[in-house]
């Protein structure tokens, strides 16, 4: 048991004179930081501002002029969680492709991409589920398993502010060490109609979560180090309390706690895929995986609907970024999209798709004037055909002005993808120019809009490992 210990200390604190592991993720230290921030949501930019309309429906509008390609959010989810088809493939914390995986030094049952995130997970919630991870995956309820997850991933001290009056904001630097969850507890989630088994359900389901959280010592301690408690101790305290069914107080808390998550995770998670590239070269290929797992972000969940979005979300390793997917003017909505575009499917089938898995009823613009879908969408106005550019055309001439983008120090494959980026956008700019009249957008609009997104995959999304791919064309929406 010493030896096991003495492996788990190993991993939370390598030794830093290894010079410290190079990160996979090649853009990592160039993620884009938030320059000024939303004073309310720090998750947010200061271009946007959130208002509430009559029908205490938050709604999202940029403040100023927007740039396709800006970064509008920045959030590190609450908690996220792997499927469980993808346990032996991919990394257990930031859900990537595994290539040379690390395992937990006390049990197997997942793996990690890096050190990285080992020391993350071990350092947070992994010791809540060490050992129990097999328990926990075959008894899962949807994404339940979130809230077990954002209550692990903090030390029972924070936990027991979460709720609390003293828990707001910590200074300018975004929200205090509780105030992730505080934020998602505020949110005004849908309301819907349960049925009490349902509400029989999640309770049975909080207790159960907290039962792992008794079993693996999470009440033991309220240090704020993350520690990992092999089953053995949690054997001997469930000897110990075999007969005591009363709860502490810091248990009621967090029971309370997991039944409240629990019920959030329908309206505010989201599902995660990523956008693996062809290899170094080929960036213009690759594909986006299946939904790979499942996140909570409290400030991001916030942003509207549309069938027509004006930006996107992009995972980056475990943080979700937002993204303006056209320019935008002052007053502006700012949007996502929740299925799939209006140019993808019909809207009867967006319909439906929103009313079961979100009670939404979509009043966008596409919605009201039933926009065609994209074979039927006017061209584009003449001389910006989309002749000149084809998929290996990403790689042309004219890069001389790569706009306001910093070029240097990136690698080949970085800067062919920042110089594509730029030509897009600018081609953007000139379409949107020569918008006259409102109704459906042109052709071209979308194929440059789907690029757009495509670079900023490639430029934000977890990337770089080889996998063989189908994709051809770019007329399908990624
Ligand atoms: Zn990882
Ligand atoms: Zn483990
Ligand atoms: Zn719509």
């Amino acid at each position: 048991m010493q030896e096991l210990k003495d492996n788990l200390k190993n991993c939370i604190y390598p030794r830093l004179e290894s010079g410290g592991e190079v990160s996979r993720f090649s853009a990592m230290k160039r993620l884009p930081e938030l320059k000024s921030r939303n004073r309310k949501f720090p998750a947010l930019s200061d271009k946007v501002e959130v208002s509430q309309s009559s029908h205490q429906k938050r709604e999202l509008f940029s403040t100023g002029e927007i740039g396709a390609g800006d970064i509008l959010g920045i959030e590190k989810p609450v908690a996220s969680v792997l499927e469980k088809e993808f346990i032996r493939t991919n990394c257990w914390n930031c859900l990537i492709t595994l290539k040379a995986p690390y395992g937990c030094p006390l049990c197997s049952a997942v793996k990690f991409c890096s050190k990285d995130c080992l020391r993350e997970a071990c350092s947070t919630y992994h010791p809540s589920e060490c050992l129990l991870t097999d328990i926990i995956l075959s008894n899962r309820v949807e994404s339940w398993h979130l809230a077990l997850r954002a209550v692990g991933s903090k030390p029972l001290s924070q936990i027991l502010q979460v709720g609390s009056r003293t828990s707001g904001r910590n200074g300018a630097s975004g929200l205090s060490s509780s105030g992730d969850l505080n934020a998602l507890l505020n949110l005004d989630l849908p309301l819907r109609t349960e049925s009490v088994e349902e509400m029989k359900k999640r309770s049975i389901m909080a207790v159960f979560y907290l039962i792992i959280l008794q079993m693996t010592g999470y009440f033991d301690t309220t240090e704020d180090v993350g520690k990992l408690n092999p089953s053995l101790s949690s054997i001997q305290q469930m000897k110990g309390k075999e007969n005591d069914s009363t709860l502490s107080e810091p248990e009621l808390h967090v029971a309370t706690l997991l039944e409240k998550i629990i019920r959030a995770t329908s309206s505010c998670s989201t599902e995660i895929c990523h956008f693996e590239m062809g290899g170094e070269e080929e960036w213009t290929t690759g594909k986006v995986t299946p939904v790979l797992g499942r996140s909570i972000n409290p400030t991001l969940a916030m942003v509207p609907h549309s069938c027509y979005p004006t930006a996107a979300r992009v995972c980056h390793a475990n943080q979700t970024l937002l993204i303006a997917q056209k320019n935008m003017k002052a007053g502006e909505r700012v949007t996502i999209n929740y299925t799939a575009p209006f140019y993808a499917a019909s809207r009867s089938h967006r319909k439906e798709f929103l009313y079961t898995g979100f009670n939404l009823s979509c009043e966008c613009e596409a919605c009201r004037q039933d926009w065609d879908l994209f074979d039927n969408l006017p061209p584009g106005p003449q001389g910006l055909s989309d002749q000149d550019f084809h998929l290996k055309g990403f790689k042309m001439v004219e890069f001389g002005n790569p706009g306001k983008l910093q070029v240097e120090g990136f690698t080949a494959t970085e800067r062919s993808i920042v110089e594509a980026f730029s030509k897009v956008r600018s081609k953007l700019d000139q379409l949107q120019c020569s918008i006259v009249c409102s109704g459906p957008p042109s052709k071209v609009m979308i194929q440059n809009q789907v690029r757009l997104f495509r670079c900023l995959l490639a430029m934000y999304s977890s990337k770089l490992f080889i996998i063989k791919t189908e994709y051809g064309k770019l007329s399908i929406p990624v």
